[in-house]
């Protein structure tokens, strides 16, 4: 009778490839951007306030004012003007630039004629 599997055993290694895929990603520049750009809100006590702005997620990066803060991505939608990341602890917004200098969450405007 061959022995029961255990089920604290782990599933994969780290030699699997999607820790090589993870640590090829290049570092993206933040770079903080105006609130009342990127959100339609109102200005309320120093800061902003806007209705219907709804995290997709926390990603890798992290608040560069914070230190620890894991950044959210917020994509665009109702009265979010443009994708950006957010911290809410501080509550920045921030657009991720690419090696190439180009925002990587905006796609470059195309003619759709
Ligand atoms: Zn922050």
């Amino acid at each position: 009778m061959p022995p029961p599997a255990t089920p604290s055993e782990p599933l994969a290694g780290p030699d699997q490839p999607q820790f090589a895929a993870r640590a090829a990603h290049p570092a993206l520049t933040l770079v903080c951007l105006d609130p009342a750009l990127v959100v339609d809100g109102e200005p309320a006590g120093g800061g902003y306030l806007a209705d219907e702005v709804i995290s997709s997620g926390v990603v890798r990066e992290h608040c560069p004012a914070c230190g620890d803060a894991r950044l959210h991505l917020v994509l665009r939608h109702a009265r979010v003007i443009r994708s950006h990341l957010y911290c809410p602890v501080c509550t920045r917004c921030f657009d991720a630039l690419g090696p190439d200098g180009a925002s990587t969450l905006t796609l470059p405007s195309q003619s759709i004629a």
